[in-house]
């Protein structure tokens, strides 16, 4: 029998790099394929797993998607209303963090986590460049972890220049698919190389390319880790963007805010500077961190006339 099955790593638009066990092939897609329920311009994304059968020339024709746990969209543009397949079958998504050099904005976090719960993916933080943190930075570090560990994401406190706590971050990405997303320069490259010899990403080379076309159709590349498992290079953070989410659907995806949802005296409590509101009052009972109330606000008081609802297609 001449089929396959192998798993997306890249995609170029027209050809594909599938991956079954030990072999790489290239394959195109087959004429009319459709996938009931997506509405996007591309038709499989990396993650994906897909039949395929050979042709003599070696390459490959993708016959069938089969079914997916789940997919990162984003709209294909700001104006279209088509989406854009990031990634898909994503087991957990992992932001790496860096406190200096470049310090990674606390928003930046947040809003990475919001779109996380949107898709109902688990993620975890990882804090890198713990070598080079002062007084401030480890106080900071605390603090967060904290945070971040009481609402229920798990946090690595981790140096890939000293190694430290690198092999929880092995563990961490064995044997499953792994997004990972952060700001440019806080080490998610070096990371990946030093866990994983031999793979060589460039991923700052990469997400700094996506970086200069703003909006523009980029593809994720998926990278498969010497021990077991993959990680996704998702271009930038727009992967995790907000821009398909409803305004009323932030809140309950703040996991300290979800169980204070109905407890509010207005059952349309927007938990900004509505009386007798319970998000509100817990935050100022310190239940709450300041960080995260504050990039609460800012998701929910920043422009909204290009927000639209659906991330779940
Ligand atoms: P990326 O853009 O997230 O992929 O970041 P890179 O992996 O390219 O790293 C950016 C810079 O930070 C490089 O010069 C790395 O050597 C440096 N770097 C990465 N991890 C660490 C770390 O744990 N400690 C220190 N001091 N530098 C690091
Ligand atoms: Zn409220």
């Amino acid at each position: 029998m001449n089929e396959h099955v192998g798993i997306i790593l890249k995609s170029t638009g027209s050809w594909y790099i599938v991956q079954e066990n030990n072999e790489i092939y290239s394959c195109k897609i087959r004429g009319k394929l459709r996938v009931e329920g997506y509405k996007s311009t591309n038709p499989v994304a990396v993650g994906d797993k897909v039949k395929f059968n050979l042709l003599d020339d070696g390459t490959g024709v993708i016959t069938e998607i089969l079914d997916r746990k789940n997919c990162i969209i984003r709209q294909a543009t700001n104006l279209s209303r088509k989406e854009h397949l990031i990634a898909c079958n994503v087991d957990q998504a992992i932001i790496v963090v860096s406190l200096k050099y470049p310090a990674t904005p606390t928003e930046f976090i947040d809003r990475f986590l919001v779109s996380t719960e949107i898709y109902d993916i688990p993620a975890k933080i990882i804090f890198n460049k713990i070598d080079i943190y002062g007084d401030e930075q480890k106080e900071q570090l605390a603090e967060l972890t904290e945070t971040y560990e009481k609402i229920g994401y798990k946090c690595y406190n981790v140096s890939a220049e000293t190694g430290e706590n690198l092999d929880a971050v092995k563990n961490l990405l064995k044997d499953k698919i792994s997004a990972l997303a952060g700001n440019s320069g806080v080490g998610k490259s070096t990371i990946i190389n030093k866990i994983s010899p031999g793979l060589n990403i460039k991923i700052a080379e990469i997400s700094k390319k996506y970086r200069t076309g703003k909006h523009t159709t980029t593809f994720a590349q998926m990278y498969k880790l010497s021990f077991g498992g993959y990680v996704i290079d998702t271009p930038g953070i727009r992967a995790f963007g907000l821009d398909f989410i409803e305004k009323d659907l932030i809140a309950q995806n703040f996991p300290e805010m979800f169980a204070l949802l109905g407890k509010c005296k207005y059952y349309n409590c927007k938990h900004i500077d509505e009386p007798g509101c319970a998000v509100k009052q817990a935050f100022e009972d310190g239940k709450i961190a300041f960080s995260r109330y504050k990039s609460y606000l800012s998701i929910m008081l920043e422009d909204s006339s290009k927000y639209r609802i659906d991330p779940y297609k």
